[in-house]
Formats: structure tokens, C-alpha cells, sequence
């Protein structure tokens, strides 16, 4: 029998809506908003990005999540990993009851058809969700239309022969979800590109060819079963992952829309490269908003909040990093002191820990944070930096 799979949530909007407001709205956020997204005390003086913090995605899915375990009481509710990337997000889910299949002492062999299992904002690879649909498992599927939109222009890549370019992390959900996509087409292929480096390699390759060898190993996490660059790299067509830093992704597309134009000349240019716009407007919102406060006013420091592991966060910490010191931290404890700060710096890829970050005097510090942190998240950030610059 075929799963039952919610897409468009549970009827249970209005049931749950207390408890996502108890669990993860702020009134001080909210009114920091009204004041023009500043806050003044003492010393410091604070300034919000305009655009920041949940995003419409991680909204429904956190809803569809607390819909689901209020639904289904007495079944047991999984989600596949982490719903989205956020510390506290999945610890409150994890006190709901909700287990997480990722856990290494859970297993996919032992659902039943009376498991409920939550699908995440970033979507499931194909092959993971034919195995949870053979167990006969209830499916709320809360994959975001914006993902679900590639998706759906990497099928039509696949079903006319064009290789998908995915500027993405080989690593991460979401591309191993729309990479998935391409392959279920018998002509359906895909290479991953992570950043204007690798970008550059491939583009060469188009343009003057290479070692075979070289390039297969070099991509060997990267690429679709079967690869060859000899061959797939004659007509392209490039996606990316919904939450890339936006002006990388379209460089990268000019840098293959131009190898593509060098090899092939323009007149076979619409036939052999392809592109369409996969940032998600959630994540473009937030990147324009950090670069408009960046400009706007002379700033001493940046704080970005937000899980490690979250690719928009990452990307927000990034442009702010080329302009101001900049603190990426995961949660507000992070704040240690007025001395000492633990945090993340852009590009690198472990926590670190920082004294001497709070400057004396009056401060002025920018804050946002990224799609699956919560404004309660913040608020918290807002208050110890009130405290600690004003003792
Ligand atoms: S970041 Fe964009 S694609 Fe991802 S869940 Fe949010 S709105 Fe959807």
C-alpha cells in the first residue's frame, strides 16, 4: 500500500501556534523591529538587519513538525536528521518526543507502517525516500517549494540530456537531495562544484580538456555514477543549492556560460549551457539586507548567529567578514564574557576562541542570524551583549 504523505500540513495550524510562539518568538525582537531595528543602551548601540532569522521554509517545516507529534500522540515520530540547522530547534524537538533517525542507535530497518517520519526543509534523496515508502510509514513531507523548484528544472535537465552543474556542497542535504533528482533519468547526470575555484578547473577542462584521471579523482564525491568529462560536459545546465552566497553563483554561471561560449562558440550556446536562478528568495533577502547595513553606517563588529553547519549562515558570515571583524557564533553562550567569545570564523572550518573582542567605549555592533535561527535565539544574543557592554 502506498504511505500516506502530508505536504500541506496537518489542520492543526491554530493548535500548535501557541507553542511556536512560546518556543520561538520574541517581544523584544519584535519591538527592536518597531524602533527601526535599533536598540540603544548604555554604551552599546545595536543595529538588526532588516531581513533575518527564520525563514519562510524552516517556518513550515518547524509547524508541519509540531503539527505532526500533536497529531499522532501516541505514535512514534521520527525525522530523518536534523529538520533544519539549528541547535536549539532540534533539541525542542528531541523534548517533544521526536527521534532522530541519524542517531547512531536508531535504524530505517526498524519502522514500521505505524511510524510517523518527518521529512526535512531540505528535502531527502530519492533512494532514502523509496526506502521510508517501502515500510509503509506516514510521510509529512516538509521539503520547501524553493528546493522543490529546482528539483524540478534539474528533472528537466536530466530528461533532455543536459548535465546539471550544481554550485552546492557535495556534502550537504539539500544537493545530495537535488543531485538524486538528476540521476533517476536514464540520461541524467550531475557534477558539484563548490566554489569559483573549482569552477575554474571544470571551465578549463571545457575549454583545452585534461587528464581524465585527474578530474574523475579530483570529483570522486562529486559527480554522478558513471561520469566521464569527456563526454558530459558537452551540453551543461547550472543549479544551485538554495542558500550559496548569491553573487558567487552567478559568477560561477559567467565563468561556464563563457568556457561554454570559448569551446562551442555563441551560436550553439542556448543549446549546449542552461541556467535559472535556484537562490531561494529567503536567502538572497538576508544577503542583501546584511550588505545594506553593512553600508549604512560605520560598524565596529558583526555578530551572525547561527548552527555551524548551516550553509546560509556561513554565507551571511562571509560577506560580513570581508568588511567588519566579524563573530559567527552558533548559540548565545558562545558569548563567554566581555573578554572572551568562541566562534566560527568565515572559511575556516572549527570553532575558535577570541579575547579582547568587545571593544572599549561606545560600541556599535550589527547582529543578524541566519533562516533556521529562531528571534528567541536573539533576543538571548541581544541581552548578554547588553549585559557585558554595560557592566
Ligand atoms: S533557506 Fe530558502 S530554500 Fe531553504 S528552507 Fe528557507 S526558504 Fe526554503
Amino acid at each position: 500500500m502506498p504511505p500516506i504523505i502530508y505536504r500541506k500540513g496537518l489542520d492543526l495550524k491554530d493548535a500548535v501556534a501557541g507553542q511556536l510562539a512560546e518556543n520561538y518568538h520574541s517581544a523584544l525582537v519584535n519591538s527592536i523591529k518597531e524602533a527601526g531595528y535599533r536598540y540603544e543602551s548604555g554604551r552599546l548601540q545595536l543595529h538588526l538587519a532588516k531581513e533575518f532569522g527564520f525563514c519562510y521554509g524552516v517556518d513550515r517545516a518547524v509547524d508541519y513538525a509540531y503539527q505532526a507529534r500533536t497529531r499522532f500522540p501516541d505514535r512514534t515520530v521520527y525525522l530523518t536528521g536534523e529538520i533544519i540547522h539549528n541547535p536549539h530547534v532540534n533539541d525542542k524537538l528531541r523534548a517533544l518526543g521526536i527521534r532522530f533517525l541519524s542517531d547512531p542507535h536508531e535504524s530505517l530497518d526498524s519502522l514500521t507502517p505505524d511510524d510517523v517520519v518527518i521529512l526535512p526543509a531540505f528535502g531527502v534523496t530519492i533512494e532514502l525516500l523509496q526506502r521510508l515508502s517501502a515500510k509503509g510509514c506516514t510521510l509529512v513531507d516538509t521539503t520547501c517549494g524553493s528546493v522543490l523548484n529546482v528539483w524540478k528544472n534539474v528533472r528537466r535537465y536530466a530528461q533532455e540530456g543536459v548535465t546539471s552543474v550544481i554550485h552546492g556542497k557535495h556534502w550537504h542535504e539539500e544537493t545530495q537531495a537535488t543531485a538524486s533528482q538528476a540521476t533517476q533519468y536514464p540520461d541524467g547526470r550531475y557534477l558539484v562544484v563548490y566554489d569559483r575555484e573549482e569552477a575554474a578547473y571544470v571551465c578549463d577542462y571545457i575549454r583545452h580538456g585534461g587528464s581524465r584521471e585527474e578530474f574523475l579523482e579530483r570529483f570522486r564525491h562529486a559527480v554522478s555514477p558513471g561520469f566521464d568529462p569527456d563526454q558530459h560536459l558537452a551540453r551543461i545546465g547550472l543549479a544551485n543549492q538554495t542558500t550559496m552566497l548569491m553573487s558567487e553563483s552567478l559568477e560561477i554561471g559567467a565563468m561556464f556560460r563563457d568556457a561554454m561560449r570559448d569551446r562551442y562558440g555563441e551560436a550553439e550556446l542556448a543549446w549546449r549551457y542552461r541556467a535559472f536562478d535556484t537562490i531561494c528568495s529567503a536567502t538572497q533577502d538576508r544577503q542583501d539586507a546584511v550588505i545594506q547595513l553593512l553600508a549604512a553606517q560605520p560598524l565596529d563588529l558583526m555578530v551572525v548567529i547561527g548552527g555551524y553547519n548551516s550553509s546560509n549562515t556561513c554565507n551571511l558570515a562571509r560577506i560580513c567578514a570581508e568588511r567588519v571583524p566579524t563573530y559567527h557564533i552558533a548559540q548565545p553562550e558562545c558569548i563567554e564574557s566581555p573578554d572572551a567569545i568562541r566562534h566560527k570564523p568565515a572559511g575556516q572550518p572549527d570553532e575558535i576562541r577570541t579575547t579582547g573582542w568587545l571593544p572599549a567605549g561606545p560600541v556599535t555592533i550589527g547582529l543578524t542570524s541566519g533562516a533556521s535561527t529562531p528571534d528567541n535565539i536573539v533576543e538571548r544574543v541581544v541581552r548578554i551583549l547588553d549585559d557585558f557592554a554595560n557592566r
